[in-house]
């Protein structure tokens, strides 16, 4: 189903045409309402009006996470504090925490896109969602929540964790549709198989997944263990919270369609900050294009994908592809880039390990050193040698680093309890 036909397919002269209506009026409003913008301008001697449409916005500075915080926690609102209906905001525990606002129309929005997203997602009005993102500060559960609302589906607020609970409501509500981190899916699918709970006792058809980077080998394995039908779901809560990207349940593997309308995405390339062409992978950068409360200009997100046109597609959107990672969670081994999601993907081919793992990263006499490890599938029965040594000959072959791979049990190597998995451990500086 597609939600809203009209502007989910809109030829794309008209998109763009949408978009440079919607990018003057947000270039004025941030340039009179917010001096951090003001100034930007003027210290490159340009006005709003100079800024002629999405083609000219290269021209400007990104926007990035440390200015959020440097103007913790209203500083770069354009409405004043007593219009906003609702904030939200990272948990800073790495710092003071980033905070966003919306305004009553910035809600209806983040509603637009998510019911968009759901119904992409293969939902349908009348069905009902386990909705498993973390209700809270983090946009995740409030977000979907309003989204299936709209579409005309009842919504189960469960949150995240408490497994044995999901696993009980999943049984007696029998809910058509589940949202959650692909890492949390996993934990359910995994404690399905623990408990011998056959997945058949649910009614579940599809899963909107995100939060997280994850490839097709957590995918499949989610699919073949909870029977249904998994989409990427992609968001920030700088730009709006999940929705801002969504993958159609009938063209899975081709990306996810960033509701353009709404949301400018832009790739650069992530030590130069130049634009890259389509299909050219890089930083992704977004300027909203209709958000009162917090528009954000250039905004920096250090997530790795690329963008496309995808002509054959339902959708007149542009699609970006999965993301492989965000640029300051990239390891650095021995000179040669690594993402854990390169790892990930090669357990595709391996029908013998679970996509369940994790990477240590150790320091040996100067070198740094990388072990995977991993969890075999319950039905395994080949060597445990042979399947190592194969599964490092892979990597080093596919990546180009040698790594150490230690087969686990089922069920020891930690998992998500309900929000999102680290799957890097980094003991080089401990
Ligand atoms: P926090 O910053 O507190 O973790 P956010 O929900 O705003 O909370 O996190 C947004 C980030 O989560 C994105 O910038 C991206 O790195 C990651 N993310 C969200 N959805 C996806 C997805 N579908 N695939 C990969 N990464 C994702």
């Amino acid at each position: 189903m597609i939600y809203n036909k009209t502007i989910e397919t809109l030829p794309l002269v008209e998109l763009r045409k949408l978009q440079n209506k919607r990018l003057k009026h947000t270039l004025n409003r941030l340039y009179k309402q917010v001096p951090f913008y003001k100034k930007q301008f003027d210290n490159l001697g340009l006005l709003p009006e100079d800024v002629k449409g999405v083609e000219d916005l290269h021209q400007l500075p990104f926007t990035k996470k440390s200015d959020l915080r440097d103007h913790y926690p209203f500083g770069l609102f354009t409405c004043a504090p007593n219009k906003l209906s609702r904030i939200h905001a990272s948990s800073g525990t790495t710092g003071k925490p980033t905070v966003v606002g919306y305004t009553k129309n910035d809600l209806a929005i983040f509603d637009e896109v998510v019911a968009r997203s759901l119904a992409c997602a293969g939902a349908k009005p009348g069905m009902r969602l386990h909705n498993a993102y973390g209700y809270g500060l983090f946009t995740g559960g409030l977000g979907m929540h309003g989204g299936a609302e709209k579409i005309g589906m009842a919504v189960i607020p469960i949150s995240g964790g408490m497994t044995d609970r999901q696993l009980r409501l999943l049984e007696d509500f029998q809910s058509e549709v589940i949202c959650c981190t692909p890492s949390y899916a996993q934990t359910i699918a995994f404690e399905c198989e623990k408990r011998g709970i056959n997945p058949s006792r649910f009614n579940l058809k599809y899963a909107v997944l995100g939060a997280e980077p994850w490839t097709e080998a957590i995918r499949s394995d989610i699919e073949k263990k909870l029977q249904l039908k998994a989409t990427n779901i992609y968001g920030l809560s700088e730009i709006i919270g999940p929705g801002v990207s969504q993958e159609d349940f009938e063209e899975q593997g081709t990306g996810s369609y960033i509701w353009e309308d709404h949301f400018f995405p832009e790739i650069v390339d992530k030590d130069s900050g130049k634009p890259l062409p389509y299909g050219q992978e890089g930083v992704l950068i977004f300027t909203t294009l209709t958000k009162e409360a917090f528009p954000v200009l250039r905004y920096w997100t250090n997530d790795i994908c690329s963008l496309t046109y995808d002509y054959s597609s339902k959708r007149t959107h542009i699609k970006m592809s999965a993301i492989k990672g965000r640029s300051d969670d990239m390891l650095i081994i021995r000179g040669v880039n690594l993402f854990h999601t390169q790892v990930e993907s090669i357990l595709t081919d391996i029908p013998e390990l679970s996509a369940n793992y994790q990477l240590v990263v150790t320091k040996a006499e100067a070198m740094d050193k990388v072990t995977v490890k991993v969890e075999m599938n319950a039905s395994n029965t080949s060597d445990n040698i042979n399947l190592a040594t194969h599964f490092a000959r892979k990597i080093k072959t596919n990546i180009g680093i040698s790594m150490d791979v230690i087969l686990e049990t089922p069920g020891t190597i930690p998992r998500s309890e309900g929000g999102k998995l680290n799957r890097i451990v980094d003991l080089r500086n401990k």
